[in-house]
C-alpha cells in the first residue's frame, strides 16, 4: 500500500479551516508604496509596529538555497519545541493514538505527549544506545503515530545506524521524526538528502545549537510537501517573530563563521576528550558526535556538586534511564574549557 499522508492527520484538523490572517490574504510584502490598513497596527514605523511575515519567505528561501530543497518542504516555528508541538497536534488523537520514544533522550517528546494525553510507548535503546528494531516494532500497532529518533541523541552524543534508521523507516507505517538539533557537530550527513527517497520521514532541526541563536527561538522542520501543507494549517499565524527572523537572516548569510565556530567546539571537544581518559573518577567516556560529552563518574551526584562548588555547572543525567552516574558536559570556549580542566585535575 503506497503512503498517504490523509490516512494519518486527525479529522479535526482534516476538516478545519486555518485561520486567514490580515496578512495571508495580502501576503505582497515588497511594495514599498503601498498604504496597509489592514491589520489595525500602528502606522507610526519603529521597525516592529508591523506583524511578521507568516511564512517567513525570507528565511525559508535562504534555507531552500543551502539545503536543497523546496520552500514548500520547510516550516519553521518557535523554537523545535513548537514544531514538535504541531507535530503531535496534527497527527495524534488524544486518549487514542500513541508515540514510541527511545529513552535515553530529549526529554519533550515525553513531555509533549503527555501535554497532549498521548500515549508515550517507551523502547529503551541498547546498551551501545542504538534503537533495537525488533523491540520497537513489537510495541506497534496501529495507533503508532509517530516514532522520535534523535540523531545524534541527547544526552547520549551519539548518532544512530544508516542501517537501523532505513529498517525503521521501511518499517514503521506512521511518520518517522528524526530530530538533528546537533547534526552540525556530526561527521555524519544530515537525512535530509534522503527526503525524497521516504515520505514517511520529517527531519527536525534548530538554530539553537550550532548556529548559536538559542535566544531567538528558531526551529525546523523538513518533510514532504504535503506533511509540511497539514502543519502550516495548523500553525499560529504568526509564530515566528520578526526580530527573531531578521537575526536568523543576518547569521545565516555569515556560514563561514558558524563554520568557524563549530570547528572550535569540535577542536576543543577533541581536547577534553584526550584530558578525561586520565581523570580517576571518570569510568567511561561515551563516543560523541555532539557539542556535549557523557562520561560515567564514580558518584555523580558528588561530582556535580564539587563541579558547581567550583563555579561550574554541567548537567546531572544519573536519573535517566541507561545513565547511572553519568554527566553531560558542554563544550564550551577554550577558556572555559580550560577552567574546566583545571578543576577537574583537581577533584
Ligand atoms: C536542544 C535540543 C533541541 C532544540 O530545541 P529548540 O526548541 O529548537 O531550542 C531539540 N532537540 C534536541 C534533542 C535538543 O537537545
Amino acid at each position: 500500500m503506497s503512503f498517504d499522508i490523509n490516512n494519518l492527520v486527525r479529522e479535526n484538523v482534516k476538516s478545519m479551516k486555518p485561520y486567514s490572517s490580515a496578512r495571508d490574504e495580502f501576503e505582497d510584502f515588497d511594495t514599498a508604496d503601498m498604504i496597509f490598513l489592514d491589520a489595525n497596527e500602528n502606522p507610526f514605523q519603529n521597525g516592529v509596529n508591523r506583524y511578521p511575515d507568516p511564512q517567513q519567505s525570507n528565511v525559508k528561501s535562504v534555507l531552500a538555497t543551502q539545503n536543497r530543497v523546496s520552500k514548500k518542504q520547510i516550516l519553521l516555528g518557535n523554537g523545535s519545541d513548537e514544531v514538535l508541538d504541531l507535530i503531535f497536534r496534527a497527527f495524534c488523537e488524544p486518549k487514542v493514538d500513541n508515540v514510541i520514544t527511545l529513552p535515553p533522550t530529549y526529554g519533550m517528546y515525553g513531555v509533549l505527549a503527555n501535554l497532549n494525553n498521548i500515549e508515550n510507548r517507551e523502547v529503551l535503546l541498547s546498551s551501545d544506545f542504538q534503537p533495537k528494531v525488533e523491540q520497537i516494532l513489537e510495541v506497534v500497532d496501529a495507533c503508532s503515530k509517530i516514532l522520535f529518533l534523535c540523531s545524534p541523541n541527547n544526552p547520549s552524543g551519539n548518532s544512530f545506524s544508516d542501517d537501523v534508521v532505513v529498517k525503521l523507516l521501511e518499517s514503521f507505517k506512521g511518520l518517522v521524526v528524526i530530530d538533528e538539533a546537533y547534526i552540525d557537530f556530526s561527521e555524519k550527513e544530515s537525512w535530509l538528502n534522503r527526503l525524497s527517497d521516504y515520505p514517511n520521514l520529517i527531519i527536525t532541526q534548530t538554530l539553537s545549537k550550532a548556529y548559536g541563536l538559542a535566544g531567538i527561538r528558531l526551529g525546523i522542520c523538513y518533510a514532504s510537501e504535503e506533511i509540511i501543507a497539514v502543519l502550516n494549517k495548523i500553525k499560529p499565524p504568526y509564530n515566528v517573530n520578526e526580530l527573531t527572523q531578521q537575526r536568523a537572516l543576518e547569521r545565516l548569510s555569515e556560514p563561514e563563521k558558524i563554520k568557524g565556530e563549530i570547528k572550535s567546539i569540535m577542536d576543543q571537544r577533541a581536547e577534553l576528550l584526550k584530558v578525561l581518559v586520565d581523570v580517576k573518577f571518570v569510568e567511561k567516556i561515551y563516543p560523541t558526535e555532539a557539542n556535549f560529552i557523557l562520561i560515567k563518574v564514580d558518584d555523580a551526584n558528588k561530582r556535580y556538586n564539587e563541579l558547581i562548588a567550583k563555579g561550574i555547572v554541567i548537567r546531572n543525567r544519573t536519573t535517566q534511564a541507561l545513565c547511572e552516574n553519568t554527566l553531560r558536559l558542554t563544550i564550551g570556549t577554550e577558556v572555559e574549557n580550560k577552567k574546566l580542566i583545571e578543576v577537574l585535575k583537581q577533584l
